[in-house]
């Protein structure tokens, strides 16, 4: 007979998009003619820039030549990247990271749910409520999560960010083991400032934590007091772990890139209290549960730090930028507050009525689609998501729209 592994059995069903996409496919049953502007998927819209293009049409063509030809290649990454990562990303902003503590990988949802893998399955884990929800699921699966009482699980620890507390997350009562911040945020769209962000460094430190920071969202910062990496703040390569995507920086959804960074000071603890240092075991981890990143996606995301490719993925960005920033005014003009927007693709409105009765209502007298808050959290009810990755045209009707309601 063979076994399960029953953790996999306590992960709640992923609900949230599944039953989005059922109510816009029996609305759209009922109501042919209505046109549905969809703001709900955090996916990227805008082509894949010209630089990026350009580099991998070349890595393709070296693919196809005796010379030019790449087998496997590192699993941590190409040096001709990884250097990149370190020269544009930490050290043109004062930051020592070094490339072998760069490990590239095929994007930020397999490092953040593989990064279990080296950290012991007893430790408490501690995450923001609304949360990404691979954080929790992963650690369902890993057996860490306790059980679900249809809200929550009983050993996570749920820290909740909503306008009562700015969308800072207090420290917890208590010790926690791993925490996972996430700014700027998805979903709130919010963000922590360096002194904010420091407090967390400090309490990692003082309880031998680590804090597990995921900068997907990186590239949207504006505001000069909000950091671009947690080891901008003293003390930080002791206790964290960073992950960055090209996903949203560069349009890589589809094509799958992103790293982890790991520095060589941070350890965990075996049971009787050695240090064991974890950038060699992700080292080993990756040797040997993955096999490197595509020659040719890793080219295209070294061109995102040529002159001309940061040039172009910035013109898309603050083309994202502009839908956020018209939606956050379009919401706060109807007198709902609205969050995030700034530093972020993801507009987070307090609404007046419960996540899927808004849904609902948006849904059916406006024609566009979001993501109910508390999909991501008991305390994202009463909140609603909306993505800045439409196409402007559509954003500016949606926004239209909206303004016409009466809710
Ligand atoms: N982290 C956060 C907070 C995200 O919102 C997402 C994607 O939406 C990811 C990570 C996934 O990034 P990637 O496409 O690199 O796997």
């Amino acid at each position: 007979m063979a076994y399960v592994n029953t953790n996999f059995t306590k992960v709640s069903e992923s609900y949230l998009f599944v039953e989005v996409a059922r109510r816009i496919k029996a609305y759209q049953e009922k109501h042919p003619e209505a046109k549905i502007i969809k703001m709900g998927i955090g996916d990227v819209t805008r082509p894949i820039v010209p630089a990026v293009i350009e580099a991998l049409h070349k890595a393709v063509d070296e693919m196809g030549t005796a010379a030019g030809f790449r087998g496997y290649g590192p699993e941590q990454g190409y040096a001709f990247l990884r250097d990149k990562i370190r020269d544009f990303d930490f050290k043109s902003r004062g930051i020592d990271i070094e490339s072998d503590e760069i490990f590239v990988s095929d994007g930020a949802k397999s490092d953040c749910g593989n990064i279990g893998d080296i950290l012991g399955t007893q430790n408490i884990i501690a995450v923001t409520d609304p949360v990404y929800p691979v954080y929790v699921d992963t650690n369902v699966m890993a057996g860490r999560a306790g059980d679900f009482d249809g809200i929550k699980y009983s050993q996570i620890y749920y820290m909740p960010v909503t306008q009562a507390n700015g969308f800072v997350p207090a420290l917890p009562d208590r010790h926690v083991d791993i925490i996972y911040l996430c700014f700027p945020n998805n979903p709130t769209g919010t963000t922590l400032t360096t002194s904010q962000l420091k407090v967390w460094v400090d309490y990692a430190l003082r309880e031998k934590s680590i804090i597990l920071f995921d900068a997907a969202y990186e590239a949207f910062i504006t505001d000069d007091d909000v950091p671009h990496s947690i080891f901008e703040i003293e003390g930080a390569r002791q206790c964290a772990i960073e992950f960055r995507s090209f996903s949203k920086t560069a349009g890589f959804t589809g094509l799958r890139c992103g790293y982890t960074v790991v520095p060589k000071e941070l350890v965990a603890y075996t049971e009787d209290g050695k240090p064991v240092a974890l950038n060699k075991l992700w080292n080993r981890r990756q040797s040997t549960k993955f096999n490197g990143t595509a020659y040719i996606v890793q080219r295209a995301a070294e061109a995102v730090y040529s002159t001309e490719g940061r040039k172009q993925i910035m013109e898309n960005i603050a083309y994202y930028r502009e839908n956020a920033r018209l939606m956050k005014e379009t919401f706060e003009s109807i007198g709902m507050p609205a969050f995030g927007g700034k530093n972020s693709p993801y507009v987070w409105i307090k609404t007046p009525l419960d996540s899927w009765t808004f849904f609902d209502r948006l849904l059916d007298e406006c024609h566009v689609v979001g993501t109910p808050g508390v999909g991501f959290g008991p305390s994202g009810e009463s909140y609603f998501r909306l993505t800045a990755f439409a196409t402007h045209e559509a954003t500016r009707e949606a926004m239209e729209r909206i303004k016409q309601w009466k809710l």
